[in-house]
């Protein structure tokens, strides 16, 4: 039984989709993606996914070209990345659109609400590609932008970890993972779940979020299924 969820918003890092490559994409790890996916549409949920662009491109990191310029390349490797796993997507069985908040001609169409909701009411998975269009923003506001205004249930953030930690448990042995943590908290502590643009617009809009790792086998369906072992 899947929880009473509508409509939800998936957020995949970029790295997500390159296995241990960790760059470029891992075929198998996006096909494993897809299914899960599917099973959700199977249950009549309405899908919608952003995914970064990490195993490309991060604009903040080049300290040669301009940011502005160098977060174009970021945007338009969150393109790329929409357009290869709607394919994956597509070879499973589902049909997908894919939506951008800038024109790139006949590879994707530009973004409105109203075409969002008219693919979802055809039973498409909605690809939000190109971030929010905007220099300094990042996937993470794309999808808090997204999901409050397409009216999403919720947000599933799938990460390399398994949910939020008090500290990095990477370098401390001890840290401990919540079950459950209030944005105001996630604020105060300054624990890195998404950046500070998305965490306050998740804040203001009380958008909930389900932070689970993408590399627990059929984490994305028990995210649904009342098995979440993740951080609400
Ligand atoms: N990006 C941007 N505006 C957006 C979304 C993304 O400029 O609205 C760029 C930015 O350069 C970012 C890159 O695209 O580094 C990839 O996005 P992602 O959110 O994966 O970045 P990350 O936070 O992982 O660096």
């Amino acid at each position: 039984m899947m929880q009473n969820y509508k409509r939800v918003l998936l957020k995949l890092s970029g790295e997500a989709l390159a296995g241990e490559k960790k760059t470029g994409f891992d075929e198998a790890t996006c096909i494993e993606v897809a299914n899960q996916v599917k099973s959700l549409v199977e249950e009549g949920i309405e899908v919608g996914i952003v995914i970064g662009g990490g195993n490309f491109w991060r604009g903040r990191t080049s300290e040669t070209i301009d940011r502005t310029k160098a977060d174009q390349i970021g945007m338009l490797a969150t393109v790329m990345n929409c357009i290869y796993v709607s394919e994956i997507f597509r070879f499973v069985g589902m049909q997908t659109e894919i939506l951008t908040p800038f024109a790139c001609g006949s590879m994707t169409k530009l973004f409105s609400k109203d075409l969002a909701n008219e693919s979802f009411a055809a039973k498409k998975i909605v690809f939000f590609a190109g971030g929010i269009g905007n220099p300094y923003f990042s996937t993470d506001t794309a999808i808090a932008l997204r999901a409050i205004e397409m009216e999403a249930d919720v947000i599933m953030l799938a990460k390399s970890i398994d949910g939020v930690y008090d500290s990095d448990p990477k370098t401390n042995p001890n840290a401990k993972k919540y079950d459950e943590i209030t944005i105001d908290e996630v604020l105060d502590k300054k624990l890195a779940v998404m950046d500070l643009t998305a965490t306050v617009m998740c804040l203001e809009n009380k958008m909930p979020m389900l932070v689970f790792s993408l590399n627990e086998k059929n984490s994305i369906i028990h995210t649904l299924q009342g098995k979440f072992t993740g951080t609400k």
